[in-house]
Parts: C-alpha cells; sequence; structure tokens
C-alpha cells in the first residue's frame, strides 16, 4: 500500500512539471522529446501485475511490455498508452512516468531497456532510457519521500486553473486563482 501510495505521489508531482509544456521551457528541463516510431515492431503483451521494486520503493504497471530482439537478446521495452493526440513535446510527467517504469523493468526483470515508448492517439515516441533520466526518477522520488516527513509542502506552481479545477482547494490554503 505504502509503494502504491508513493508511486501515485510520484505520477502527482510528475504532474506539477506540466506547467514547462511551453518549448523554450521545455529546454530547460534536460528531458528528451523523443522520436517518432513509425512502425511498432516486436511482440505486445498487456501488463496485468503491477512490477515491484522493493529496492527502489517502487511500484507501477505500464500498459504493455513490447519484447524486442537487439543483438540476439530479448529486451522487454515498457509502453504507456495516452489516449489524447501528441502534444507539441511530451509532457515531462509522462517522461518521468515512463521512466519509472523503464526503472522497474530493469530491476524487476533484471534487463535494462534502452528507451520506453510513449504511445499517443496519432503517434508512437521514443523515449531514450538514459542515466540522466534514470537519475531523475529516483531524485524525483527521493523529493517525494522527503515531503512525506515535511511539515508543510508549499505549492509548486502558479497555475490558477489547476487550483480551480483541484478537489483539495477547500483544504489546501496555497492556492492560487489570480494569476
Ligand atoms: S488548490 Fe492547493 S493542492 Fe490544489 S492545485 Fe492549488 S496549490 Fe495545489
Amino acid at each position: 500500500m505504502t509503494y502504491l501510495w508513493l508511486i501515485m505521489l510520484l505520477f502527482f508531482v510528475g504532474g506539477a512539471f506540466l506547467l514547462l509544456r511551453g518549448r523554450a521551457a521545455w529546454r530547460t528541463t534536460g528531458l528528451p522529446a523523443g522520436e517518432v516510431v513509425y512502425s511498432d515492431t516486436g511482440q505486445w503483451e498487456k501488463q496485468e501485475k503491477p512490477l515491484v521494486s522493493r529496492r527502489y520503493g517502487l511500484v507501477g504497471r505500464p500498459d504493455y511490455l513490447v519484447r524486442v530482439v537487439e543483438n540476439g537478446q530479448t529486451i522487454p521495452v515498457p509502453v504507456e498508452v495516452k489516449s489524447r493526440r501528441r502534444p507539441a513535446e511530451p509532457y515531462a510527467s509522462h517522461i518521468l512516468q515512463l521512466a519509472t517504469y523503464c526503472l522497474l523493468v530493469e530491476d524487476v526483470l533484471k534487463v535494462r531497456p534502452a528507451y520506453g515508448l510513449l504511445r499517443y492517439a496519432d503517434a508512437t515516441l521514443r523515449i531514450p532510457y538514459s542515466d540522466e533520466l534514470r537519475a531523475r526518477v529516483l531524485a524525483t522520488a527521493d523529493a517525494i519521500r522527503a515531503a512525506r516527513s515535511a511539515k508543510n509542502v508549499g505549492r509548486d506552481h502558479q497555475d490558477p486553473n489547476r487550483c480551480r479545477n483541484c478537489g483539495y482547494r477547500r483544504a489546501c490554503g496555497s492556492e492560487t486563482l489570480t494569476a
């Protein structure tokens, strides 16, 4: 249960990156933009069970694992499916979510994928699973753990629309509705 809570928080914090959707802001994130994949090769398997990493204290379930063969080795590549069309740049939250699955595959299945796939309604992006992205996932998970024991966690965005539609607004005390 703790793991589930942690991964939900991971996605929530990852959502904070949505503010960085603009191209200019995007460049400062250092996250990969991804490359369009025109054909999906390999065997797609629906992932029914969550992958649980006790080592990293993470749990998550990619929508699919695609088995691709590279250099004679079968590599499970995680796939996250989004029903919407491909945004101008992939959201940081989507990339962090996918990279978390890559880390889980690496730890649980003992094979490190070179990339994950973000599948939108109109395109599939290949997102390289780099050392830097891996480190970003671990740093985000650490930040979440630190926030869990903090007395107060301040608002991490300036987006009034998010607050307007937020279910925690009444209890929050930190909402921004004027910008
Ligand atoms: S109301 Fe509070 S919890 Fe909700 S989005 Fe705004 S700052 Fe975040």
